[in-house]
């Protein structure tokens, strides 16, 4: 071989069976080969297992997959290139011209949008609820017949809890497929539960550190298969080195998570006794409306925490956000650094005043993601940004 040749041929590094690496490598690779040229076909009819091409399976994706399938006690996972990409991707398997979805003031705005204006001029039509209403969750499942419901909890950003045994129980009697994204609770919660389909943003508390993009979709086998072929066919995977990272992230998955809510709960019961804040939403205050429902649903209350100002307007919350040293404006949650949003502009800017006003956004809402930085420092950046 001339070295042209060479470079593009390499020879593999075999490992003996007995011997391997104790973190899983990066399959930096797209392409795979057999030495049979019968096995490809073999492969392509499911007789064997085995690799081919990295848009439709790679071994670093498919451990992380597995792994996030087994945390959340289901059969099976598909990691995607983004949260989004996770949502797009159950929605385009499902869903066909004249379908129904149910979906609420209460969650990820691209969510809406995704299934309001683009699955809309495919014929799928939708109604937008608040979470909260359950009569009128049953009127509209009783009075049409509804093909899938997508909902979150805690939802964004108020951080209101859907009560899940109720709503599954509904889905199953009338024929629905639930859908939870299960973003803001975490990859460890809310298994026990009769849902059909999570989906989560792994860029999130997955990923932890804020340098790297994924989502997942997990599910039964039957339903898995679906989602297998539109990702094959529309093309949302993740990298092999995205993959890697996520599983580094899960490492500390439990530990970021502990430390977060921990956090999370002293921060909130600081802010609600500060003067200046009113509204303080987060599901471990004895004081949030849902409190029992979230203690009964989850292990734990999570890293988010919604509050307003008590006085000003609009001005008074951006100078209050901008005195933050330590909570960085930014989008996103879920990292191991602290982060404040204005929630109007960033989550509810699709509603109109009075969908705002049922979702719980007001104008000086405030969203935080409490990192795992010292709890003490987190306060008195808040204090000295509320004076
Ligand atoms: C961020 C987020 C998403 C989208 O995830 P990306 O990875 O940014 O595409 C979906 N759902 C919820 C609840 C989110 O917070």
């Amino acid at each position: 071989m001339k070295p042209q040749t060479l470079v593009n041929h390499p020879a593999l590094v075999n490992l003996p069976s007995d011997n391997y690496p104790l973190v899983e490598p990066i399959y930096q690779t797209v392409k795979f080969s057999f030495t049979d040229p019968k096995e490809i076909e073999s492969l392509f009819i499911g007789e064997r297992a085995g690799f081919f091409y990295g848009r439709i399976a790679n071994p670093s994706v498919q451990q992380l997959a597995n792994t996030l399938a087994q945390l959340q006690g289901r059969e099976a996972g598909l990691c995607v290139g983004s949260g989004v990409a996770a949502i797009t991707t159950v929605l385009f398997a499902l869903l066909k011209q004249g379908d129904h979805v149910v979906m609420f003031l209460e969650s990820y705005k691209p969510t809406r949008k995704i299934v309001g204006q683009l699955l809309k001029k495919f014929g799928v039509t939708s109604t937008v609820l608040s979470v909260l209403d359950t009569a009128a969750i049953e009127r509209e499942l009783q009075q049409r017949p509804t093909r899938l419901m997508i909902f979150e909890s805690p939802t964004n950003p108020v951080l209101r809890i859907a009560d899940i045994p109720h709503i599954t129980k509904l889905c199953r009697r009338y024929g629905v497929t639930s859908v939870l994204d299960n973003t803001f609770a975490g990859i460890h919660n809310h298994a026990k539960f009769d849902i059909d389909v999570y989906v989560h943003s792994l860029t999130k508390f997955v990923g932890g550190h804020g340098d790297v993009l994924g989502g997942a979709i997990i599910s039964n086998n039957a339903l898995m298969k679906q989602f297998q072929e539109t990702l094959i066919d529309v093309g949302p995977c993740m990298d092999p080195h995205a993959a890697y990272l996520f599983m580094r992230g899960l490492k500390t998955y439990f530990l970021r998570y502990e430390r977060q809510c921990a956090n999370a709960l002293q921060v909130a019961a600081w802010l609600e006794k500060h003067p200046n804040v009113c509204n303080v939403s987060y599901p471990g205050l004895p004081s949030h409306p849902q409190h029992a429902l979230a203690k009964a649903q989850m292990h734990d209350f999570g890293a988010m925490i919604s509050f307003d100002l008590k006085k000003g307007g609009r001005e008074d919350m951006f100078a209050m956000i901008a005195r933050c040293k330590i909570f960085k404006l930014a989008a996103s949650l879920g990292s191991t650094e602290s982060l404040i949003a204005p929630s109007k502009v960033l989550y509810g800017f699709d509603l109109d005043d009075a969908q705002r006003k049922v979702a719980g956004i007001n104008e000086t809402t405030l969203r935080v993601s409490v990192g795992i930085e010292d709890c003490g420092d987190l306060i008195s950046d808040l204090e000295s940004a509320l004076k």
